[in-house]
């Protein structure tokens, strides 16, 4: 029977970085790591849109964490021991640079999630990690002596023992795993999508596809959620940041509404109705003659503020200074408070994750080792954690597994 000292369960962001740090902890540790895909980091490849968006440029811990819908408090204390700048450090002085986009964003360099993959897939190597793809960890045993029993899948499958076990497994699509893991006293809080667009309907949504609007709020009646920023129209409905936060958000009420909700938008950035009226009330000074319909404000795309226009009454040659107190009232109202009917949900093709998986309270987070079962450790995904949107998720799985790689090396010190 093969023996390790480390098994790490899963090839993605967080199992690779946790066998690399233990091996890189301590040089002797025999760390084992499965894969049961036929490669290892596939979501790592296609991160980003290809150029894998790493982390984030938020390098202070409790900022941090409010990023994060579920996971917040437990991964405050894990930041103040790996956060983003920590994340960046360890790229680079592996020869990986990273650059920051003007929304926080970090990706290599080079654009592609592959220098990415290169620098993990050669710190295994270089610190002698043993990789085996196509093997599934299929059943777990306890050992009555400390260590467990791990029965793997495949070619180089068979039984190996380990004194530490890591579950990286990402998220929950394994009914079998889960059962294991309520078999042995863990609760799984039951998984559901975060990070998706909404679909809608109404066809002149759909006609304005392509278009984005900078400034913009969301909203959900019913739900006191509400996100500013990038909105764009899709060919089914509503994407971009502001969106995908407030799917993020509202994950688990939204899963329970089966996607079928009233969407709030305001499409004039911070501009209260007063506001907005007064700026009507200059139009009507400075362009008395120009037609409403031609006259764009608050940087809105013309083809959305034709619309805006036309649903509030207001057609064709109408000049401003002919605009009624009630038309403009209207027009306000419209660009205040646009009511959309979400029908459905798309996952978003750059980013998504499963909120819910391994409670948190069943795992100690300066370890990231279990409560209720010793020796076994759980980073990434797996667990009932996940962030909005922009190298959040990546985050946590680089610090997780961090975490759990320093502890298991540790904890299999002779
Ligand atoms: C399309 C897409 C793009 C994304 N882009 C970004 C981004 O740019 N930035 C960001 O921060 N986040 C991004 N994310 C989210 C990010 O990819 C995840 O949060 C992250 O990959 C989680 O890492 P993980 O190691 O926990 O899980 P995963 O990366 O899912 O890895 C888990 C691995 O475990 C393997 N496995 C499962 N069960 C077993 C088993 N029983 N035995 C052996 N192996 C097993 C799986 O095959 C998988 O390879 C994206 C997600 C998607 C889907």
């Amino acid at each position: 029977m093969e023996n390790f000292d480390v098994l790490v369960v899963g090839g993605g962001a967080s199992g690779y970085f946790a066998a690399i740090t233990a091996a890189q902890t301590r040089p002797d540790c025999r760390v084992l790591l499965v894969e049961r895909g036929p490669q290892p980091l596939s979501k790592v490849r296609i991160s980003g849109g290809g150029r894998c968006n790493v982390t984030h440029s938020c390098f202070e811990p409790r900022a941090l964490s409010t990023r994060y819908p579920r996971g917040a408090r437990a991964l405050l204390s894990a930041f103040s021991r790996f956060q983003p700048s920590d994340t960046v450090q360890w790229f680079e002085s592996r020869g990986v640079k990273l650059k920051t986009e003007p929304d926080g964003r970090m990706f290599p360099t080079t654009d592609r999630s592959e220098s990415i993959i290169e620098c993990l897939e050669r710190e295994a190597v270089a610190s002698g990690v043993q990789v085996r793809v196509r093997c599934g960890a299929e059943e777990l045993r306890a050992l009555s002596g400390g260590g467990w029993e791990v029965l793997l899948s495949g070619v180089r499958g068979g039984t190996v023992q380990a004194n530490r076990i890591l579950i990286a497994t990402g998220g929950w699509r394994d009914g079998t795993l889960a059962s294991m893991l309520k078999m042995l006293g863990h609760d799984i809080i039951a998984p559901v999508p975060s990070l998706f667009t909404f679909h809608i309907n109404d066809g002149w949504v759909r006609e304005l596809s392509g278009l984005a609007v900078a400034k913009a709020e969301v909203g959900i009646q019913g739900i006191t959620l509400r996100e500013k920023g990038p909105v764009l129209f899709t060919h089914w409905g509503l994407s971009g940041p502001a969106i995908l936060r407030l799917s993020a958000w509202g994950a688990r009420e939204l899963q329970e509404r089966d996607y079928h909700f009233p969407l709030r938008v305001r499409w004039c950035g911070e501009h209260s109705e007063q506001q907005v009226l007064e700026i009507f009330q200059e139009m009507r000074l400075q362009h008395p003659g120009k037609a409403v319909t031609n006259t764009p404000l608050f940087a809105l795309p013309s083809r959305l503020w034709e619309r805006l226009v036309a649903s509030a009454g207001v057609f064709g040659e109408e000049r401003w200074n002919r605009l009624t107190k009630q038309a403009a009232l209207g027009l306000a109202d419209k660009l205040l408070r646009t009511e959309l009917q979400v029908t459905g949900k798309s996952m978003h093709k750059d980013e998504f994750v499963t909120c819910g998986g391994v409670s948190l309270r069943q795992v100690d987070f300066k370890t990231m080792e279990s409560r209720v079962c010793p020796g076994l450790h759980f980073a990434g995904e797996v667990l009932d954690l996940d962030g909005i949107t922009g190298g959040f998720n990546f985050q946590a799985a680089w610090t997780t597994g961090w975490l759990a790689g320093q502890a298991m090396a540790r904890g299999t010190a002779a």
